[in-house]
């Protein structure tokens, strides 16, 4: 069902009144994790002016460690709720447990399923269940034709409506945390009519170098990009070293938009 040569034409997937996939690129900027009403209203005000519509954090994170920051969970869906509808921006968080789907769809715009639960077959056929917009992650060691299969575990489901996120692979390469697969990008785009975003922050792990690797997604044909900010990164609970601040989002999307009409 997810490939082209079942549907030759793009999926535009709606999220309320607003396109993923088609005409314009994408931004899906926010923090790694949900962790006060404040933060993410700094995010979602800084957001609302420079005009991008898909706010993400975390609520339920998983974390490598069992030690570290678990996220705020249901109240940090309820901020992410508020703060959007004060805003007028549309809610991107990842859940984790199949049992939550049905929960969440009360707060989110688009169900985020994480890298790590890419082939948690029950939370897919959970999600392909409902009628949200998801926003599937590739797993850190999964090949294009398992990625690919677990958005038709979704799509076969019923729920149409799924985003393909290329967010870097496990490799030997130590420099970068994960190893952006740009190829992956015109592959999936031939192989699939669903739309692909790059997740350039959990892709190279730092922000030195998302400029360039934002524009090489989009080149490669990525319908947007998704990218960590927070107010004050150094003092992130998840991700603080590849998050960036609100003036260096502002930069990048300004940056972008001298050859990108991106939103
Ligand atoms: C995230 O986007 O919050 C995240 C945890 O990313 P990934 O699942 O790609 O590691
Ligand atoms: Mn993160």
């Amino acid at each position: 069902l997810v490939s082209r040569k079942r549907q030759s034409k793009d999926t535009v997937v709606m999220v309320g009144d607003f396109p993923v996939g088609g005409e314009r690129n994408v931004m899906v900027a926010g923090p790694c994790s949900v962790e006060s009403e404040e933060q993410v209203r700094q995010v979602a005000q800084t957001m609302r002016k420079l005009g991008i519509r898909l706010i993400r954090g975390g609520a339920y994170k998983p974390r490598t460690s069992p030690y570290d920051f678990q996220g705020l969970g249901e109240e940090g869906l309820k901020i992410l709720r508020r703060v959007a509808d004060e805003f007028g921006l549309k809610v991107v968080s990842e859940i984790v447990h199949p049992a939550d789907i049905e929960m969440a769809t009360q707060y989110v715009d688009v169900i985020q399923i994480g890298a790590r639960n890419m082939q948690n077959f029950e939370l897919l056929k959970a999600a392909g269940s409902v009628r949200k917009p998801v926003l599937l992650k590739r797993g850190l060691a999964a090949t294009l034709e398992e990625f690919l299969f677990a958005a038709e575990y979704i799509v076969s489901r019923g729920n149409t409506q799924v985003i393909l996120c290329e967010r870097g692979i496990r490799t030997y390469e130590k420099w970068t945390r994960n190893t952006l697969d740009i190829s992956a990008v015109p592959i999936l785009k031939q192989e699939s009519h669903l739309p692909v975003l790059v997740d350039i922050s959990h892709s190279t792990g730092r922000r030195d170098i998302l400029l360039p690797i934002a524009k090489a997604a989009l080149a490669a044909g990525a319908d947007g990009i998704m990218v960590e900010a927070h107010p004050e990164p150094s003092v992130a609970l998840s991700d603080a070293q590849q998050q960036i601040n609100l003036a260096q989002l502002e930069e990048l999307l300004k940056q972008l938009r001298q050859t990108y009409d991106l939103v």
